[in-house]
């Protein structure tokens, strides 16, 4: 079964995600993610990730591409977390499933207004270490500035200042908003209110995925 989700900035697209990976033992592959993995060694994509902007479309299902090819190649239960944002993202990654006999099986969009991702983005903190993501005010770390996970330093993310966060939204509206409607006129289009509890989401998409499971497993 693969899922893709999709939703703003500060959406709760991570927070989400893992929770749909550990209930139903879905790999989780987030693009943001890799990006702040490989930005590391590559001046230039920081650069772009720091302002809010996107990373070349092609380039990113580059490296999604190679990784499902070459290092997991026996996945098939995937949650995509952030990818595909774009129309041709879409196309490559339906043609690559295809072409390996499996599917987009559904795409979730999590919706929140720029007024509320604006909000959650300046309480939003970091895992320096192992990227786990937390909310100062809907889900603080147990001890301060603390990953309860790992233990290691919380930090606030490079691109999540008030003049990136209006860049990261406005291409939210020109790119992503344009690949909903692509992937809705195909019906595999599901729209769930992120402007709720982590609970109250968590348990719609619980049953969102539930039910997308029994048809992939018929
Ligand atoms: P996210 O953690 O999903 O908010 O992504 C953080 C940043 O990673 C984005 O602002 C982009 O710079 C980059 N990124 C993540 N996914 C993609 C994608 N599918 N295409 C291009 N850039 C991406």
């Amino acid at each position: 079964m693969n899922i893709v989700l999709l939703g703003s900035p500060a959406s709760g697209k991570g927070t989400q995600a893992e929770i749909l990976c550990n209930k139903f033992g879905l790999y989780h592959l987030s693009t943001g993610d890799l990006t702040r993995k490989l930005m590391q060694t590559d001046p230039e994509m920081k650069k772009a990730y720091t302002e809010g902007k996107l990373i070349p479309h092609e380039l990113i299902t580059m490296h999604v591409i190679n990784f499902l090819s070459h290092e997991k190649p026996e996945l098939t239960d995937i949650l995509f977390e952030g990818f595909p944002r774009f129309i041709p993202q879409y196309d490559a990654l339906d043609e690559f499933l295809k072409q390996k006999g499996d599917d987009i099986d559904a795409i979730i969009s999590l919706d929140v207004s720029k007024e509320e991702s604006v909000k959650r983005i300046s309480s939003r903190r970091i895992c320096s270490n192992c990227s786990e993501n937390y909310n100062l005010t809907t889900k603080p770390p147990k001890k301060d500035g603390i990953c309860d996970k790992c233990g290691g330093e919380l930090v606030q993310r490079p691109d999540d200042n008030a003049e990136s966060v209006k860049v990261r939204f406005q291409y939210y509206v020109d790119n992503t908003k344009e690949l909903i409607d692509y992937v809705d006129k195909k019906g595999k289009l599901t729209r769930v209110n992120g402007e709720r509890s982590i609970e109250e989401i968590s348990k719609e998409l619980i049953e969102i995925v539930s039910k997308v499971k029994e048809g992939a497993d018929a």
